[in-house]
């Protein structure tokens, strides 16, 4: 017999799959034109001229470089002492390469970090609304997600956090600018929950981890770094990702870059090593290590999703939708005019809008819209929004 959990997982048809089932009859019927696809976070700012440089260049050298070839497990040495001093530049700590993983993306980096930590019976804190794959790699790793609502803001809720912790409390995914509010923590909330911890951690007698999940570091809208609690909080995982910051998403690179103070020394790093090979996620893409290793100051073009933003937010809001001011990421949270946010995609998608409903982040009564496409597509779909606004307001 398959494994039923297993089964149950790619079998579930997922609101956003009905969604964009609705999407592509509607492309069919009345072309492709009718349809306005805001339901992925797929970034359609250009890959950066010097990463695409980069690249050509790694892949026109001797393949006796090794270009093609099998890096060490964790990733080539040179790469990781690279990433090392960017990671010490933006946090101000003093990571070296025998702090940093190379992982597939933040999607591997997270699975790898929950199944490094978490033991059989362990509960993981998920601030809702959160990334849907945390909940599936924390039960991959034998542990039990506890959701935590957010503040009415969508920044944390420090007492709420408190109130969850109990003596199997592991660790606490944190996602800031985060997908799907677009919310971005203060630093101030950062410090009282990195005291919050400690003190816990002291009483429990066991390290409650922090693992921070910024694949949208790059993407505020003030022109500052957003806090982070690395370099912050000793026990700290941070999972980072080229997908949203260089356009890259298809080509799963990322980083695990374990705080240089973290409880355990060596033995955490170990334990990431671990992980990585149980998991099967070892020697990430060689070719784009090798690429990404001189061009890690460039960044995307942030005024393409500020533009978009302001478009967008601006738009929407004047129609009189409500929406989280969005501070980062590029995700608008639409709170939906009616109780049941699926019915509201629904009705979205039939006009040819395809959001997200909120479930799907653990956050009934809104629907998240990915405002990271084409300036046009956007531009275009304001007129439908205003339709789809008169079924509810007029
Ligand atoms: N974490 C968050 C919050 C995301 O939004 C995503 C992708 O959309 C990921 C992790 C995974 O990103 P990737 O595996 O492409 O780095």
């Amino acid at each position: 017999m398959l494994n039923q959990d297993m089964l149950r997982l790619g079998a579930h048809q997922s609101a956003i799959r009905k969604i964009s089932e609705i999407g592509k009859r509607r492309a069919a019927t009345y072309g492709k034109d009718s349809v306005f696809d805001f339901s992925i976070g797929d970034p359609q700012a250009p890959v950066p001229a010097d990463v695409k440089a980069a690249l050509a260049a790694a892949i026109s050298s001797p393949d006796k470089e090794g270009v093609h070839g099998y890096t060490s497990e964790p990733g080539v040495e040179s790469v990781r002492r690279a990433i090392a001093q960017d990671v010490n530049r933006i946090y101000g700590t003093a990571a070296q390469a025998k702090h940093i993983y190379m992982t597939c993306g933040a999607a591997a980096g997270l699975a790898i970090s929950l199944k490094a930590v978490c033991n059989a019976g362990d509960e993981v804190i998920l601030i809702a609304p959160y990334f849907p794959e945390y909940a599936i790699y924390t039960i991959a790793a034998d542990a039990t997600p506890k959701p935590v609502r957010c503040a009415q803001d969508f920044t944390l809720d420090i007492a709420a956090i408190g109130a969850a912790i109990t003596q199997n409390t592991k660790a606490i995914v944190l996602n800031s600018p985060n997908n799907p509010s677009g919310a971005v923590y203060p630093a101030q909330q950062i410090s009282a929950l990195a005291a919050l911890l400690s003190d816990a951690s002291r009483k429990l007698g066991h390290h409650i981890y922090v693992i921070t999940d910024e694949p949208y570091r790059e993407l505020t809208y003030d022109g500052k770094m957003p806090p982070s609690p690395f370099g912050v909080y000793d026990d700290t995982i941070l999972c980072y990702s080229f997908s949203k910051s260089l356009s890259l998403p298809g080509e799963r690179i990322g980083y695990i870059a374990i705080s240089p103070t973290i409880s355990d020394g060596d033995d955490a790093y170990a334990a990431i090593d671990g992980a990585a090979r149980a998991l099967g996620y070892i020697c990430a893409p060689s070719l784009f290590q090798r690429a990404l290793e001189s061009c890690l100051p460039v960044k995307t073009d942030l005024d393409f999703y500020a533009e978009n933003r302001k478009l967008i937010y601006g738009a929407l809001t004047a129609l009189g939708f409500e929406c989280a001011p969005p501070n980062g990421a590029f995700y608008l949270f639409i709170k939906s005019p009616e109780q049941n946010a699926e019915a509201f995609c629904t009705r979205a998608a039939e006009k040819g809008i395809l959001l997200v409903p909120g479930d799907e982040f653990d956050c009934p009564g809104y629907a998240r819209l990915a405002y990271c496409v084409d300036r046009e597509i956007l531009a275009k779909s304001i007129p439908v929004f205003e339709k789809l606004r008169d079924l509810y307001f007029n």
